[in-house]
């Protein structure tokens, strides 16, 4: 297993302000496989923290640029590491059952290629369809999005 990446120096280098509470929060998402709810976290993190300073807090660590917020249409948002901590990547995203697997970015290479742009700064993307279970699970799966509470 890699080491825990230094987190303070991540957030200073970036500008931010790497504030205890901050630093937790940062590690609480390092221990995650896949991109977590504000609400798993409020609960890995003992419950101390109410859910609207949680939001204020990883919107404004989004901000800065250490971790990403991701949408799963699922109506609220998911937050993950972003590079350098956790290498670039996007996600499979099953409207069955809320199951995500990560994919690795094919996009960004070849628009550097083909595109008039001289740099490419950001981009979000993540691919919509069924896993293998909801897939054996018939069609009529597919049509809907996976409304999970919290989750
Ligand atoms: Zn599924
Ligand atoms: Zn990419
Ligand atoms: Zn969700």
């Amino acid at each position: 297993m890699v080491g825990t990446p230094d987190f303070a120096q991540m957030l200073r280098r970036c500008g931010g302000r790497a504030t205890p509470g901050r630093l937790r929060l940062m590690r609480a998402l390092w221990k995650e496989t896949a991109p977590v709810t504000a609400a798993r976290l409020q609960k890995s993190l003992g419950g101390a923290l109410n859910l609207a300073t949680l939001y204020r807090a990883l919107d404004a660590l989004a901000e800065d640029g250490v971790v990403r917020r991701v949408d799963f249409r699922h109506g609220h948002a998911h937050y993950e590491l972003a590079a350098p901590a956790r290498a670039h990547h996007h996600h499979l995203a099953c409207t069955g059952c809320g199951a995500v697997e990560d994919v690795a970015c094919t996009l960004r290479p070849r628009l550097k290629r083909t595109s008039a742009f001289s740099t490419i700064t950001d981009h979000a993307m993540e691919y919509f369809g069924l896993c293998k279970a909801c897939g054996a699970r018939g069609p009529e799966r597919g049509g809907r999005i996976w409304t999970g509470a919290g989750e």
